[in-house]
């Protein structure tokens, strides 16, 4: 299988090299050339393990790494979750379930991605004989989940960029105290948006890149978006059979990796009947779903962090088969969208595709409400999810992370702090972060005087 660009001016590569580069050479992202249909695998599928089933599917994408290889990375990615269903479906009521993601060593659905890629990375590395050096920005789970993912790999080393003081404390402690020499936590004097932005700095600057072999983990790598539709795929296997056909997955949204991966599974031939994109008071997406315009604007915090977002980095790859799989489109757009930070997309899949949008307060009362209702205590971003449910469908609601990891916000929705022993460990640690200012040339140092 080759993958190609979604901006058609980078050449066809490997799943391995496509993982390797992240972002295309041409600014684009990586998709298939074409897509499997997965239909008549199903039923061979029903009995299967998650790893199992994982290792199955992605040996569809992962054709230059041998089976046993992957049937070993992919086994040793899930051994780190604490649940023997790695993505258990708890049903709350007829026609409510909610798939839990948070059973990861960080504790947020990224795991799912993250654990696999990183040892997808340490295969990689060894296989080449060559050093890693990732560099990411988050705003609260990706970089945790990213380091986890990489912890104490041979020949690597990870830098994650974050706004200093912008992302809950128990992340913070997650990225900063895991006590491994190839991790550096850096703590920019900025926003999350100025994080990025050094972060595509960094990476275009083609020599600085290629010299350290720079790596992104962001939600653009392509091992990323197939590594997560698994859990829907096996949460649909899972499904009561009568519900299969009739489910729509209602998923908490920040930058469209999570719920693209889902779609993407569907357009490989499992019927899925609707994706609901779940967003907080930063709705750029919910816009788009509803008025079809998608524009830019400023990011205003809010309780569900890893939500706050205003340009969703995935949306290219919706784009691209939203105009016809036509790359020289899809530069067009692009290309309207720097320039004027708005574009109004004509045709999209609008029978699959819903959204809907929570304010913080909104927030707090659907953590209450599912709480008071159902004796299930949910996260913020879970809890955008929880807005609006269609009684014509059967809702599986994806939880993204452990409520424990946002006390201040159960506090305020429900009078009490969920608590974790992995999160409760970690306030005996000590944090190392480096701070840095906001700026490129800082955070290009820091690194040449790291990287391995
Ligand atoms: C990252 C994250 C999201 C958003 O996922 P996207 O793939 O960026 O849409 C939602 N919830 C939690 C807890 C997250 O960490």
């Amino acid at each position: 299988m080759k993958y190609l660009s979604t901006r058609g001016r980078a050449p066809a590569v490997s799943f391995r090299e496509a993982v390797a580069l992240g972002l295309a050479p041409d600014g684009g992202l990586y998709l298939p050339e074409a897509l499997p249909d997965i239909s008549p695998r199903l039923r061979a599928w029903e009995n299967l393990s998650y790893a199992e089933l994982c290792a199955e599917f992605l040996a569809l994408f992962a054709t230059d790494v041998p089976e046993d290889v992957l049937t070993r990375l992919v086994h040793r990615s899930y051994a780190t979750f604490s649940h023997p269903e790695i993505g258990p479906l708890r049903q709350l009521d007829e026609r409510t379930h909610v798939l839990e993601l948070f059973h990861g060593p960080t504790l947020a659905f990224k795991d799912f991605a993250l654990q696999f890629l990183g040892n997808l990375y340490g295969w990689m590395c060894e296989q080449d004989g060559r050093s890693l050096n990732v560099l990411g920005a988050t705003s609260g789970d990706t970089g945790a989940a990213a380091i986890h993912g990489l912890l104490g790999k041979p020949r690597t080393a990870i830098f994650i960029l974050y706004p200093d003081g912008r992302v809950s404390p128990l992340q913070e402690r997650q990225m900063a105290c895991t006590g491994a020499d190839n991790v550096f936590a850096l703590a920019i004097d900025g926003s999350f948006d100025d994080a990025q932005r050094i972060l595509k700095e960094a990476f275009g600057d083609r020599d600085f890149a290629a010299r350290h072999h720079l790596s992104a983990v962001n939600s653009i790598n392509l091992a990323r978006v197939l590594a997560q539709c698994v859990y829907y795929l096996h949460a649909w296997l899972r499904l009561p059979p009568a519900q299969r056909e009739e489910v729509e997955f209602v998923v908490p949204t920040g930058n469209f990796g999570n719920v693209f991966a889902g779609w993407l599974l569907e357009r490989m031939g499992v019927p899925i009947a609707g994706f609901k994109v779940a967003t907080n008071q930063n709705d750029i997406l919910h816009r788009f779903f509803t008025t079809g315009e998608y524009r830019v604007g400023a990011v205003h915090p809010s309780l569900a962090p890893s939500m706050d977002i205003q340009v969703a980095s995935n949306f290219e790859r919706l784009l691209y088969y939203s105009l016809g799989e036509d790359p020289a489109r899809v530069r067009e757009v692009m290309a309207q969208l720097q320039r004027e930070g708005r574009y109004t997309l004509a045709g999209f899949d609008r029978d699959t595709f819903s959204s809907s949008r929570a304010t913080d307060v909104e927030i707090g009362a659907n953590i209450a409400r599912v709480a008071q209702r159902h004796g299930y205590i949910i996260d913020p971003h879970t809890a955008c999810a929880f807005q609006e449910l269609n009684p014509a469908r059967v809702s599986v609601v994806l939880a993204t992370a452990h409520p424990a990891k946002f006390p201040d916000a159960l506090r305020g929705a429900i009078g009490q702090e969920p608590t974790h022993p992995g999160l409760d460990a970690l306030k005996a640690r000590a944090v190392v972060k480096h701070r840095l200012p906001a700026d490129t040339r800082a955070v290009q140092d820091f690194l040449r005087a790291h990287a391995v």
